[in-house]
């Protein structure tokens, strides 16, 4: 099981971090500059709204204040306070120009225009026209001229502009307070523990599994960092219950590994003697012990190739029981049995060196590998073995050349020079066998 660091700060993804909170305020500074500039447009149109009826109330305060002695004025063709008085009317702040209408009997009224210096019509600004009357006793009303006081455009903006200002400093202020409170929270709330817990994973190994995470938090907030907190103390939980059953498991296969490999081991061994057994049962003769057909022929190409290789002599004699058939006949099967083991125990005490093979070749018929003799020596190996039977007097009852148990020999010597294979020696011999036979039997030919 393998731990991988994510959160290795040499990995290069960390060296382009993009902290949240950065995008948490991009996105709040976005939203609240979108937000501002919709405020600003409402409340600037609500700004210039009461920017014309602050106006629009001016210009009529102006006109209470004034309409009376204006009208006095007139009336009485004061000329110096009418100046005096229109003069005070253009310099109230929110008058641009101010026009006074005198009718005169059958002549051209006249007209008094007074305006602020700078000013070119009244714009979008609020005007007021009045009539001036006078009462010149109880009952009697006489107009006496119109009175049109316009506002300035120039002040109106200006107000306006100072408004529009305000609103978008408040508004800015708001926005960036906001986007920097929503930073500081969120870095207190969650960026720090969401950095720790990165730590905690981070340092996270099977060995220290059991390692609790705990945030550094006020008691609990049942939030979404709680439960975060919550399920990786879980899965830490979980990861060490399976590293735990892991860790018995593999300690439970390797000691049944190690029985196992032992009982292979036992078994091996087992089927190794089986198999010699098997070996040494196919190979050898049940009845006598000897080496069977099989093995001899196994034996004889190595022994032939041997000699041929050495140059040293090779012969093989070939012994058969004589009227074994009549044997049987008198002495019964198993007293058949029991010469044939005899003959094969005189011959294994005969035929003991290293090299010396004696084999049953089937019924009663016996061979012998004798490497190192030469057809002398091996004419007297026979003459040997020839008597040790005849001295142990085994009664034939059906021989007609002897009351005991005869044999007949026939050697043959490999030649080197004739032969390149083993079984021309055998003919051979078997053709010395014949002769012996023919020859009346108990005796050695070659
Ligand atoms: P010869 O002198 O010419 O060799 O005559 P023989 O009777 O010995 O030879 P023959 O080949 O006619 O007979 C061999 C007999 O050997 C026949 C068979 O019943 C007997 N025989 C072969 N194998 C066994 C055996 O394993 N046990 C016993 N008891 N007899 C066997
Ligand atoms: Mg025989
Ligand atoms: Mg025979």
């Amino acid at each position: 099981m393998s731990f991988e660091h994510y959160d290795d700060p040499t990995h290069p993804s960390m060296t382009t971090e993009r902290p949240l909170a950065h995008r948490l305020v991009v996105a709040t500074l976005v939203f609240c500059l979108a937000f501002t500039f919709a405020t600003v447009s409402v409340r600037t149109w609500f700004a210039w709204n009461n920017g014309v009826q602050t106006m629009t109330s001016e210009l009529g305060l102006i006109d209470q204040v004034f309409q009376g002695s204006l009208s006095k004025a007139i009336w009485e063709m004061d000329r110096d306070s009418l100046e005096a008085q229109l003069q005070s009317v253009v310099q109230a702040a929110p008058v641009g120009r101010v026009t006074l209408r005198i009718p005169r009997p059958e002549r051209a009224e006249e007209v008094l225009v007074r305006q602020r210096d700078g000013f070119l019509g009244t714009g979008p600004a609020p005007s007021l026209e009045r009539a001036l009357t006078i009462a010149p006793y109880p009952g009697a009303v006489q107009p006496v001229g119109t009175l049109l006081i316009e506002g300035d455009p120039g002040l109106l903006r200006q107000r306006l502009w100072k408004e529009v200002w305000t609103i978008m400093l408040t508004q800015v202020i708001q926005a960036l307070a906001l986007a920097g409170i929503t930073m500081l929270m969120f870095n207190g709330l969650v960026t720090v523990h969401v950095r720790h817990i990165a730590q905690h994973l981070e340092r996270l190994t099977p060995a220290n599994l059991a390692e609790r995470l705990r945030l550094d938090r006020l008691g609990s907030r049942n939030d979404e960092l709680d439960l975060l907190t919550e399920r990786i103390n879980g899965l830490q939980d979980n990861m060490a219950q399976y590293l735990a059953l892991q860790r018995e498991a593999e300690v439970a296969l390797a000691a049944s590994r190690d029985h196992l490999a032992l009982e292979v081991e036992q078994r091996t061994a087992e089927l190794v003697s089986a198999n010699e057994q098997l070996q040494n049962l196919s190979r050898l003769d049940p009845l006598t012990g000897l080496a069977n057909r099989r093995y001899f022929d196994e034996l004889k190409d190595a022994e032939f190739n041997r000699a041929l290789r050495s140059g040293r002599p090779l012969t093989v004699l070939m012994c058969d029981v004589d009227f074994f058939k009549r044997y049987n006949d008198t002495h019964g099967h198993g007293g058949g049995d029991r010469c044939l083991q005899e003959v094969a125990s005189t011959m294994q005490s005969l035929f003991m060196r290293s090299g010396e093979v004696i084999a049953r070749l089937g019924g009663e018929e016996f061979a012998v590998l004798l490497p190192g003799h030469d057809a002398n020596l091996a004419r007297q190996a026979g003459e040997r073995l020839r008597q040790a039977l005849a001295a142990k007097r085994m009664p034939h009852g059906a021989s007609p050349i002897s009351p005991y148990l005869t044999v007949s020999i026939g050697i043959a010597e490999l030649d080197p020079s004739a032969m390149t294979i083993f079984d021309q020696l055998l003919h051979r011999a078997d053709e010395a066998l014949y002769r012996a036979k023919n020859g009346g039997r108990n005796q050695v030919c070659e």
